[in-house]
């Protein structure tokens, strides 16, 4: 079958050690499977982007041996792509504009979006563009976690596709690239598990296929917190550092002999290829010693 893989890294930092296990664990499994492997810049949200991020992250990436089919995808030159998505989407009756302001819904102390502004199917002023969610579960077989399901209309309520500010949603921009890169086969952490129910709902009213998902393990602090860039993880170093190549295909739950030699980053990563056990990944978290 044809395999077509993807890293998507968001520039709001540099990518860190919990970044380095998603683009291995993706790399590695797309090349085993003989796959191609691809490249987005998730560059959509300004206010929440580092300046000089995204040279540094395609920096670390070309230190650390990876090679990418292909230009890279920005997701800022998108904006014509999702604003048609938007528009299918509203032709077929799915979205509507909500005024509500955070303060707003937390005061009224439901978890999931109460559809309040459902009604409203013409644009507004200053009004977020929400999805309107149908009613079911979602069930989907993750990879490495299992079944998997959700009933997002309960959970999360109709989730907002572009913001007041204009800004589009990570959920409307990874669907819509996701379907446009043909994507067959989405490896990424196990933090961005709870998006995947509101993704496969977008995708079914948008009429493009589901792509099969691996969620990888998380490289968590000694208190169970999440390695990211807002716990300051540390940057990956450059020049590169071999042991962490090593220690990441161990957390894959790869057959790392202790005392792997130093080898190139190129070379680690044909060696993680070429011994690559999906079967093997681990659900649980690992702690990122010496990580964060
Ligand atoms: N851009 C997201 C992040 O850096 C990843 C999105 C995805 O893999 O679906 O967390």
């Amino acid at each position: 079958m044809r395999y077509i893989g993807r890293f998507a890294p968001s520039p709001t930092g540099p990518l860190h050690l919990g970044s380095l296990v998603a683009a291995v664990g993706s790399y590695c499994d797309a090349r085993a499977a003989g796959g191609q492997w691809l490249l987005r810049m998730e560059d959509i949200d300004p206010p929440r982007m580092m300046p000089g991020a995204a040279d540094t992250i395609l920096r670390q990436l070309e230190a650390y041996g990876f090679e990418w089919d292909g230009g890279v995808l920005w997701q800022s030159t998108r904006s014509e792509a999702y604003l048609a998505a938007l528009e299918q989407l509203r032709a077929q009756g799915d979205v509507f504009w909500c005024c509500c302001s955070r303060a707003e819904l937390a005061r009224l102390g439901a978890s999931a979006y109460p559809g309040l502004c459902r009604a409203f199917t013409s644009p507004r002023e200053n009004a977020a563009l929400r999805l309107r969610v149908p009613d079911g579960i979602q069930h989907f077989r993750d990879l490495v976690l299992g079944k998997q399901s959700e009933n997002v209309r309960e959970v999360v309520g109709d989730f907002v596709l572009r913001r007041r500010d204009g800004l589009f949603s990570y959920q409307l921009a990874v669907v819509v690239d996701d379907a446009a890169q043909g994507i067959t086969r989405v490896v990424r952490g196990a933090d961005l598990l709870d998006n995947t129910a509101r993704q496969i709902v977008l995708q079914r009213l948008l009429g493009v296929p589901t792509p099969e998902y691996l969620h990888l393990p998380l490289a968590v602090h000694a208190d169970g917190s999440k390695l990211s860039k807002q716990t300051h993880a540390g940057a990956l170093p450059l020049p590169p550092a071999p042991d962490l190549l090593w220690l990441v295909l161990r957390q894959l739950g790869q057959e790392v002999a202790p005392g792997m030699p130093p080898l190139p980053a190129r070379e680690i990563l044909a060696w993680g290829i070429r011994h690559w056990q999906p079967q093997a990944i681990p659900w649980q978290p690992f702690l990122a010693n010496g990580g964060g």
